[in-house]
């Protein structure tokens, strides 16, 4: 049986989020750990987060996927920036530990001109100050589809970032099929082929999660422009394929295509029927 579920919003709280996530038939998801654009967090209630482990536990929940502000980046030329990014992460990883066990999305960064090798300096710099033995969290890098300077568009940059981690052991990937799509892996003709070049370069035991979605945008385009599964340039038939080969399939896997919640209970229901 494929973990799947969708992002949704942890407003109403971690319990809250349970029960919809069960209500479209999801077992794991996505949430934001703050405002997308940054700012401050809401505190954690204690007692929400006991129910929601209670809940998981029971409804068998497969790990979840906390996703950090679209604002943070680590190479941002300016110190400002990268100092915003550190606290934020840190403080997202001390939060985390309510919920302990399951993974940290983040997207590396853009280095802003300043070049990758620079840029992933940078991100291994924060990485190797933040992350703590002690933690039972696993930080994902998402795999970018290369708009702009974004780093992390090529399976070699995230090896490289890995590689410069001390702690590696508590780092990971995210794969986001529109992404890799837009940064010019073929995952609709080759699928096997990128897989095992992402073993090749990255090793399968780092991929974590998968970020399911289709691509308004055509391969290699370097665009990030999600759509609805089957509706997109990637197809409905590589997506179920891709959601079932052996390497994917006992992963959690999360929609972030735009749907309401109705529209998210039917991909779902689609690809667990596939
Ligand atoms: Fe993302
Ligand atoms: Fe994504
Ligand atoms: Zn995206």
């Amino acid at each position: 049986m494929l973990h799947i579920g969708c992002h949704l919003s942890i407003s109403k709280g971690f319990l809250h989020i349970g029960k919809e996530a069960s209500s479209i038939d999801a077992d794991t998801f996505q949430f934001f750990t703050r405002n997308p654009q940054g700012g401050q967090a809401k505190d954690i209630d204690p007692a929400d987060v006991q129910k929601y482990n209670a809940y998981a536990a029971e409804h068998k929940f497969a790990k979840i996927v906390a996703h950090a502000p679209y604002t943070l980046n680590p190479c941002s030329d300016k110190p400002e920036t990268r100092e915003f990014a550190e606290m934020v992460f840190a403080d997202d990883l001390k939060r985390m530990e309510f919920v302990p066990n399951n993974y940290y999305n983040f997207h590396p960064g853009s280095h802003v001109g300043q070049g990758v090798e620079t840029g992933i300096g940078m991100i291994t710099d924060l990485l190797n100050r933040i992350l703590k033995p002690e933690q039972t969290t696993t930080v994902l890098l998402e795999t970018m589809s290369g708009k702009g300077s974004e780093v992390g568009s090529t399976f070699e940059e995230l090896a490289e970032i890995i590689a410069g981690v001390k702690l590696s052991d508590k780092m990971g990937v995210c794969l986001d099929t529109c992404h890799v799509f837009a940064a010019g892996y073929d995952i609709v003709n080759n699928l096997d082929g990128v897989l095992c070049y992402f073993d090749e370069v990255i090793g399968l035991n780092r991929l974590k999660a998968v970020h399911l979605n289709d691509s308004l945008m055509p391969f290699a385009s370097h665009k990030d422009r999600h759509a609805k599964i089957g509706e997109g340039c990637i197809g409905k038939k590589a997506l179920v394929d891709f959601v079932n080969h052996p390497a994917i399939r006992s992963l959690p896997i999360i929609l972030e295509t735009p749907n309401d919640l109705a529209g998210y209970a039917t991909e779902i229901k689609m690809m667990r029927n596939a």
